[in-house]
């Protein structure tokens, strides 16, 4: 378990120290975080395309890794993007490094699911390209424990193939173990947190948040969409996504924006009538507001 920056920063050093002076390809709808490792560990980053959903494009993917065919790569892919909270297509993008010849021992594949590698795996009729599992051969997957899983502190887990974590794994005689950490310490309070909602919940808890998350996302896009909104709502994703209203709006409903558009998660705190209060502010706004354009 490691702590805020720390996940994806170890997830790309167990992959540095696995490849021969590799390249990190990431899409630019991945996280800031992703870089920023890239660049503390001094690796070269290249960014790769996605489409309008927020998913990583295969044929922008295709490209990136063609044109760099003779380096060892780590891939980067997201389950739940930050912004669209999209799914890049898992099996696709790894067939797009079969395909370019970069066999396994020159690659190292993680998987970002900060919001939904918690989601997903608790609902049914799912494509089995975007189910986050270490079946597609992946190298690692990481989660948040303060999204889904529901910590009071920030944390989270990072679950990496036992031989990369074995390569970088070294005796320490006064811990009486070996150290696999990227700081050499960790917080125990962190790990008893995360058992203590993995356990309270347990399957049958994370499916339920899952699903009643899915469907007040679903509730929410519909609402929206019957007003004349445009709304982008990814399958299986508890990310809303449509245009950025007032300061007020945002400030009162602490929404995150990007250019243009503003998004909501519906996370298991967020019941139907919080849903309600903002569905009717937004939407008496946005009906004021088309007045006033047909009006001028
Ligand atoms: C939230 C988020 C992160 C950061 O995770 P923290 O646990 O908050 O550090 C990384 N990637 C994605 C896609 C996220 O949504």
């Amino acid at each position: 378990m490691e702590g805020l920056p720390a996940r994806q920063l170890a997830g790309v050093y167990l992959a540095r120290e696995t490849l021969d002076n590799p390249v990190l390809i990431y899409s630019t709808e991945a996280h800031y975080s992703l870089p920023k490792a890239a660049k503390i560990l001094r690796i070269e980053a290249l960014t790769c395309g996605a489409d309008c959903s927020g998913a990583i494009s295969p044929d922008a993917l295709s490209g990136v890794i063609h044109a760099n065919r003779h380096r060892s790569i780590i891939l980067a892919l997201t389950s739940g993007t930050t912004i669209k909270g999209a799914h890049d297509d898992i099996t696709s993008c790894v067939s797009v490094l079969d395909r370019v010849g970069i066999d396994p021992s020159r690659r190292f594949v993680h998987v970002d699911g900060a919001l939904n590698a918690m989601v997903l795996p608790f609902v049914d009729g799912l494509p089995n390209c975007i189910r986050p599992s270490f079946r597609h051969g992946i190298d690692s997957v990481s989660t948040s424990g303060h999204k889904m899983i529901g910590t009071p502190m920030p944390c989270g887990i990072l679950v990496v193939r036992r031989e990369h974590v074995s390569r970088v794994a070294s005796a320490v005689s006064y811990l009486r173990s070996d150290d696999t950490t990227l700081m050499g310490s960790r917080n125990g309070h962190a790990v008893l947190a995360i058992w203590n909602r993995v356990m309270r919940l347990g399957i049958a808890g994370f499916r339920h948040n899952a699903r009643t998350c899915i469907e007040r996302a679903e509730g929410l896009a519909a609402a929206f969409r019957s007003a004349g909104i445009p709304v982008l709502l990814n399958p299986w994703s508890l990310t809303v996504v449509f245009p950025k209203p007032s300061e007020r709006l945002v400030s009162e409903y602490q929404l995150a924006c990007h250019d243009n558009s503003a998004h909501a998660i519906v996370m298991p705190n967020v019941k139907a009538d919080l849903i309600d209060r903002f569905v009717g502010a937004y939407t008496a706004e946005w009906r004021c507001n088309s007045r006033q354009k047909v009006s001028s």
